[in-house]
C-alpha cells in the first residue's frame, strides 16, 4: 500500500505554526489508549492542569486544556465570559484581534474595538484613555499578533484595566511556552493557548486559564453559556473534583502528548527554553541582515517565535515558498491581509527554535536568492 499517508515527508516546520514535534511527545501520543474515566487518566489529567499553571505562571484553579485548536480556546473565553449586550472593548493590530471582535459581535455583545497600523504595537495610553471615556465589562488583546509578529504590551495593558470592572483577557497562543507568560502578574482574567505553537505539540488542544474574577462572572451570568461544547460550568465537572462526571470524551492521546510537552518544556526550564527562542532569533535576523533582507517589525516589539521578513524587492515570494518546501522539505508562512504579498512569516517556534534548523533556512534562501 502505497497511500498519500505513507508518503509524507518529514518538514522543517518555520511558518506560523504547526511547529517541529520532540520523539517524545510523539512517543506520548502512541502510548495505549484508556479510558476516559479510568483513575489512571486523572491522574494524568491533574498532572497537566500543574503543569500549565506552572507554564503560564498562575495559581488559577480553574485551569484546564479544551478540546479543539487555539480558536476553540478564543471561543471558549469569549462564550463564557460575555452575555448579550455587554460592552466590550477589543484592541485589534491583526487578524487574530479581527478574529476576536467577529466572535463577540456574534455573540451580540456591544463591541467596540481599538484600531492601530499592522506591524505596530498596541499603545498603552490610548488604551487607558478609552478605558475613561466608556464602561467596559471586557478587555481583550492578542499577546503575540502571529500575523504581524508584533509583541504587545499586555503588562501595561493589564495596569490599565486594572483600575476598573472589566475582566482582561489575553491571547497567549504564539507566545506561551516561547516567552515569558505571567498570568496572574498582568492581572490577567482569561488566557489562552494553542498547542502546536510554542508548546510543539501537534494542533488539537487549547489550554485555557480563568482567574477568581472570571470564575465569578461566569457563575453569576443571567442566561446560560450559548455554546453546549465548551461550556465550562459543565467542563469542570470532568476536569475537577473527587467524582468526575462525563461531558464528552477527552481527545486521550492528545493529551498524552500536551503531557509530555509541557514536560520537555519544563524539564529544560522555562528561561532557557526563552533564551533558546531569543537566540535562534538574533541568529536568523543577523543571516537575512547579511543577504539584505529586512524587518517589517521595529525591534523593540519584535517577537522572537514570528519573524515578519519584507519581501526583497522583485522576488516572487509565492515561488521562494513552493521551492522551499519542494526542493528543502522546509515550510515558511505568507503574510495575511493588507500584508499578502509584503512579508514572509518565518516561525522560530519551541522545538523548531535551534541553530542548526536557523542555518538550514539561511543556506537555503541564500541559493534561492542567489546570495552565495
Ligand atoms: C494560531 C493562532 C490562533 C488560532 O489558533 P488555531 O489553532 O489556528 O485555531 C489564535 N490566536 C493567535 C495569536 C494565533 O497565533
Amino acid at each position: 500500500m502505497n497511500s498519500a499517508l505513507d508518503r509524507l515527508p518529514e518538514v522543517l516546520l518555520m511558518g506560523p505554526g504547526p511547529s517541529c514535534v520532540p520523539e517524545s511527545v510523539y512517543a506520548a501520543l502512541s502510548r495505549p489508549t484508556i479510558g476516559h474515566l479510568d483513575p489512571r487518566f486523572i491522574a494524568l489529567m491533574e498532572e497537566i492542569k500543574d503543569r500549565l499553571r506552572e507554564v503560564m505562571a498562575t495559581k488559577n484553579p480553574l485551569t484546564l486544556p479544551v478540546s479543539g485548536t487555539g480558536s476553540a480556546g478564543m471561543e471558549t473565553c469569549f462564550v463564557n465570559l460575555i452575555e448579550p449586550g455587554d460592552p466590550v472593548l477589543i484592541l485589534v493590530n491583526g487578524v487574530f484581534g479581527q478574529r476576536m471582535t467577529d466572535l463577540a459581535q456574534r455573540l451580540r455583545a456591544d463591541v467596540d474595538t481599538l484600531e492601530f497600523p499592522w506591524g505596530t504595537p498596541i499603545l498603552a495610553e490610548d488604551v487607558r484613555r478609552r478605558l475613561s471615556e466608556r464602561h467596559y465589562k471586557l478587555v481583550a488583546v492578542v499577546h503575540a499578533e502571529t500575523s504581524t509578529g508584533v509583541c504587545n504590551p499586555v503588562a501595561e495593558i493589564g495596569k490599565a484595566v486594572q483600575d476598573t470592572e472589566a475582566l482582561y483577557l489575553v491571547d497567549t497562543v504564539t507566545s506561551l511556552g516561547g516567552m515569558p507568560v505571567t498570568m496572574d502578574q498582568w492581572s490577567a482574567d482569561a488566557l489562552y493557548s494553542g498547542t502546536q505553537k510554542c508548546l510543539s505539540c501537534p494542533p488539537g488542544l487549547a489550554p485555557v486559564s480563568f482567574s477568581e474574577r472570571a470564575v465569578s462572572r461566569l457563575q453569576a451570568r443571567k442566561v446560560k453559556v450559548p455554546n453546549w461544547y465548551l461550556d465550562l460550568t459543565m467542563i469542570i465537572k470532568y476536569w475537577e473534583g473527587a467524582s468526575r462526571v462525563y461531558h464528552h470524551t477527552a481527545p486521550i492521546n492528545m493529551l498524552y502528548g500536551l503531557h509530555a510537552a509541557l514536560g520537555c518544556i519544563l524539564e529544560e526550564g522555562l528561561t532557557g527554553v526563552f533564551r533558546r527562542h531569543l537566540d535562534a532569533h538574533h541568529q536568523l535576523v543577523r543571516g537575512l541582515a547579511d543577504m539584505g533582507v529586512t524587518m517589517l517589525v521595529p525591534e523593540h516589539c519584535r517577537l522572537p517565535m514570528l519573524n515578519a521578513v519584507n519581501i526583497p524587492h522583485g522576488v516572487d515570494e509565492a515561488a521562494v515558498r513552493r521551492q522551499l518546501l519542494d526542493n528543502f522539505n522546509i515550510e515558511i508562512g505568507a503574510g495575511l491581509g493588507p500584508l499578502a504579498g509584503k512579508i514572509w512569516r518565518i516561525g522560530l517556534m519551541g522545538h523548531t527554535a535551534r541553530p542548526q534548523n536557523v542555518d538550514r533556512l539561511l543556506s537555503a534562501l541564500r541559493s534561492l536568492l542567489n546570495r552565495n
